[in-house]
């Protein structure tokens, strides 16, 4: 039986662009965040784990091109050839002076076998001044920005302590879409107290605005951060398999066709990794996604309607 494509996966994305495998490098570009360092909150936002959510990021201690020729090794022997993007995710990665990261990004654009560059910010931290240097680096490289959303749903940014409202995201957006740098969005499913429902919105929100990919992530529970202090303190109902496989393949079907999807789990650690469990086996996670594709006899964009 011919194999349909159920959804636009990141793998065919890379393949289709770039003509290759693509491998993404880890690196820490030696960044704070300002809802950690006290400039917006010291907390932080309640899920976010000790190293900014950047848990598979080089040594900070070292140049990024020591940290790129370490991981890239690394990456090497799973998989042996291949084009390489550079993967700023540890923390807020536009949260500097401008020509601290004009020299960064353009080090990074100058990396052995570099196609592209991924950077993953805040959308309150993102200047007009270093977007219009990206799109300039966009002609040799890819350039495309992760922003951290999570939700839109009011109670939950509280709840989280994003510290920004969703006006900043829809304002830095249509700031990127006027100088042509691609976005993805980063969204988290299951929240605490999060519905169904509440979780669909979140994702016909973010297919409202011209968006290139999206980040479907799990809510993980990462051990010593303020989300595993609620969770103690007042345990919330945390997602089966079955009802994230439900959710995630709901909030696929609602999105539009050409968003890339960048995530439809997540990589948690054995060892700081609480609840749920269920996903450490990452292979189980996505066969059962791919079944209940199969099952629903369903595909990306099926409920889509642009207004
Ligand atoms: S904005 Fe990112 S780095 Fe900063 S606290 Fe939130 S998740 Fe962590």
């Amino acid at each position: 039986m011919k194999n349909i494509i159920r959804y636009n996966s990141a793998n065919t994305f890379f393949r289709n662009k770039f003509g290759d495998k693509i491998i993404k490098i880890a690196l820490d570009g030696g960044f704070t965040c300002p809802n950690r360092d006290g400039k917006l909150s010291y907390g932080g936002c309640i899920f976010c784990s000790e190293k900014g959510s950047g848990d598979f990021a080089g040594d900070r201690n070292n140049t990024i091109e020591e940290q790129f020729e370490i991981n890239k090794k690394k990456m090497n022997q799973k998989w042996k050839t291949g084009k390489y993007i550079a993967y700023f995710q540890a923390f807020t990665n536009t949260y500097a002076p401008f020509e601290y990261l004009k020299d960064l990004f353009t080090r990074a654009s100058n990396l052995d076998n570099v196609v592209g560059i991924f950077i993953a910010t805040r959308p309150d931290c993102i200047s007009e001044e270093i977007v219009q240097f990206l799109s300039k680096l966009n002609e040799k490289v890819y350039i495309c920005i992760e922003l951290g959303f999570q939700t839109s749903k009011k109670d939950s940014i509280k709840l989280i302590n994003r510290c920004y409202e969703n006006i900043v995201f829809e304002n830095c957006v249509k700031m990127l879409n006027k100088y042509n740098i691609d976005i993805i969005v980063h969204t988290i499913l299951g929240l605490p107290y999060e519905t169904k429902e509440d979780m669909l919105n979140t994702i016909k929100y973010v297919s409202s605005f011209h968006i290139s990919g999206i980040k479907l992530q799990l809510l993980h529970i990462i051990e010593n951060t303020s989300l595993h202090k609620l969770y103690n303190n007042k345990p919330f109902k945390i997602l089966s398999l079955e009802e994230y496989v439900d959710i995630v393949v709901s909030c696929i079907e609602i999105l539009p066709p050409n968003v890339v999807i960048h995530r439809l789990t997540g990589d948690g650690h054995k060892n700081t990794l609480i609840e749920p469990k269920w996903s450490l086996n990452k292979k189980v996670v996505l066969n059962s996604i791919n079944k209940e594709f199969i099952n629903r006899d369903t595909f990306q964009g099926k409920f889509f309607y642009k207004n």
